[in-house]
């Protein structure tokens, strides 16, 4: 951690590398003794990444991240206002020319220079985003970093393979050439639940394609994104190209997506906030992404391992408190195997470690906040008040844990389909599961809610799998496994789930804009269709 430190020491008017809009002092975060800039006219703050520059926001408004581990503020950060996002889409704008027509393998060195960074610096930000999430460590170490800085390593190489078709002349005469070009300044907004991932998702495909970005991550999970911001700076992608702002969705998300100056919006988060986005963009016509709630179904057919599935679907509802947009949350047992997968599953639950997040033989940290552990609570509340049984958990635990976030690991069964907690997004620990006889049954329960994003089926037969990936409505569908997620493959929604792909050479679908060349080969003057308006000359 020492060596980590010294690289925060300022060093004139610069920090990390990053130039400060004033002389800024350092200040050690007490948690995790990472340092960030001190503003002294802002108490101590310069939470906003803009231009490569390191400034406090426009807001009077702080917001203090608090670590849902015990409860205390681990940094209280500004916030951006209007006039920090025109600044911000200003520096954008301004950065678009140079890095639009850089060379494909110049933006891909820059992303290879932060891959070697974000390596070399792996546990700072594995620290950090436990920090602010509650996540544990284990899981920060072994998933949402390495996964993050694989996503680095995909889009270097995917920026040298953009490519559009150079095709044939349809007509006889004109030589058709398709272009794909970067759609120009693109406002990101980021959620809470996999901060650091979330932003690499947005950022990458982005500036690989040669856009440049403003990007909002969740004003409760900003640090991590604003660390990237400096590495950015550091692999010597250009001021400007990439930008971040912390602060409210009302205020300084509103601010970005409304912008004139922002071609393209790319949402992540629930449904709700993602109608609002959409509408909102379509008053200036912009190219909207949107990557919102899910509700997995889990399908259990008859003839499935049944431990495979047990251990599947403990790792995949439970997975980072289950606050995860594809997690198992709904699991559907063919009859035979109902009993033994509930009590299997209910016994596999009652073995997860709740625990500190930084304590690596902790399986499940506490929620995000106290607000997701109210929300999640009063699910599973309303849900035994209308006569669902709680076979595992379905409380807030007391002793160490009570100063926490924390929400027991939790089983519910004799739920309706049409209830709420098997319709609505939880985003918690906890797993709904209900019997189906016939396959048709039992797929046409895992398609039956508003949501299509991610599901899997369970079988040892090979006809049963592929027909129920067929059927299954949802952007992924797993067979014999619930999860992992790659960066060469398209990650995201049907239905109210979203549309549009992070990940892959299919993000590039949303971050560019197709263009048709069209050249005459003739040389003519006067061409033949030239007739329809000139008569016959
Ligand atoms: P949220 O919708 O509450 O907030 C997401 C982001 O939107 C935050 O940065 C927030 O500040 C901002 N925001 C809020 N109101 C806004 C407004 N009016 N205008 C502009 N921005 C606004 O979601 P959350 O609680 O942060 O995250 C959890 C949700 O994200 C879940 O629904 C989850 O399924 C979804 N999610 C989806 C995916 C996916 O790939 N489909 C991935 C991760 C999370």
């Amino acid at each position: 951690m020492l060596g980590v430190v010294a690289q925060f020491v300022a060093k004139g008017r610069s920090v990390n590398g990053i130039p400060m809009e004033t002389a800024l002092s350092m200040r050690v975060s007490p948690v995790i003794g990472l340092r960030f800039p001190e503003h002294p006219d802002r108490g101590g703050m310069a939470h906003q990444h803009i231009g490569g520059v390191r400034t406090a926001g426009s807001l009077v408004e702080t917001f203090d991240v608090i670590d849902p581990a015990d409860g205390h503020v681990v940094e209280t950060v500004d916030q951006a206002g209007p006039q920090d996002v025109d600044r911000a889409v200003a520096a954008a704008a301004a950065a678009f020319p140079e890095w639009s027509r850089a060379t494909p393998g110049e933006r891909s060195g820059a992303l290879n220079r932060l891959a070697a960074i974000l390596t070399e610096r792996a546990e700072d930000y594995a620290q950090l985003e436990t920090a602010q999430s509650g996540k544990p460590i284990k899981l920060t170490r072994e998933f949402d970093v390495p996964g993050s800085i694989d996503n680095v390593s995909f889009f270097a190489g995917a920026a040298r393979n953009l490519e559009g078709r150079a095709s044939t002349e349809y007509d006889g005469v004109h030589t058709s050439v398709i272009r794909r070009e970067a759609i120009g300044v693109v406002g990101s907004i980021a959620p809470w639940n996999y901060p650091l991932q979330m932003a690499m998702w947005k950022i990458l495909p982005a500036i690989s394609a040669g856009n440049t970005i403003v990007l909002k991550p969740a004003e409760i999970t900003p640090l991590t994104s604003l660390l990237l911001a400096d590495d950015v700076a550091r692999a010597g992608i250009p001021a400007g190209v990439v930008n971040v702002l912390t602060g409210s969705g009302r205020i300084a998300g509103e601010s970005l997506i409304s912008h004139d100056g922002v071609r393209m919006v790319s949402f992540t988060g629930s449904t709700a906030v993602g109608q609002r986005v959409m509408e909102t963009a379509a008053r200036t016509v912009k190219r909207v992404h949107l990557e919102l709630g899910g509700k997995a179904p889990f399908l259990v057919f008859d003839d499935a391992d049944l431990e495979a599935a047990i251990q599947g679907a403990v790792a995949g509802s439970l997975i980072n408190s289950g606050q995860d947009c594809t997690a198992a949350t709904r699991a559907y047992i063919q009859r035979p195997l109902y009993d033994a997968f509930v009590a299997g599953v209910a016994d596999l639950m009652r073995t997860v470690r709740l625990g500190a997040p930084a304590d690596p033989s902790t399986d499940l940290g506490p929620l995000v906040s106290f607000k997701q552990q109210a929300s999640v609570a009063g699910f599973v509340d309303r849900a035994r008040a209308a006569g669902a049984r709680i076979v595992v958990g379905g409380a807030i635990p007391g002793g160490v844990l009570a100063k926490g976030a924390y929400y027991e690991p939790t089983l519910v069964v004799d739920a309706g389909q049409q209830s709420e907690i098997v319709q609505d997004e939880i985003f918690g620990p906890v797993l709904v599961v209900l019997p189906f006889d016939s396959d048709e049954e039992g797929i046409a329960l895992a398609n039956d809610t508003p949501f299509g994003l991610a599901a899997s089926a369970w079988s040892r037969d090979v006809f049963r799998c592929l027909r129920a990936s067929r059927e299954i409505q949802a952007g992924c569908v797993w067979l014999n496994d619930h999860i992992p997620i790659v960066s060469e493959m398209p990650h995201g929604g049907f239905k109210a789930s979203g549309f549009g792909k992070d990940m892959s050479q299919y993000s590039f679908e949303e971050y560019t804009n197709v263009k048709h060349i069209s050249l005459d080969i003739t040389g003519e003057t006067h061409k033949d269709w030239h007739r329809t308006v000139f008569g016959d000359r």
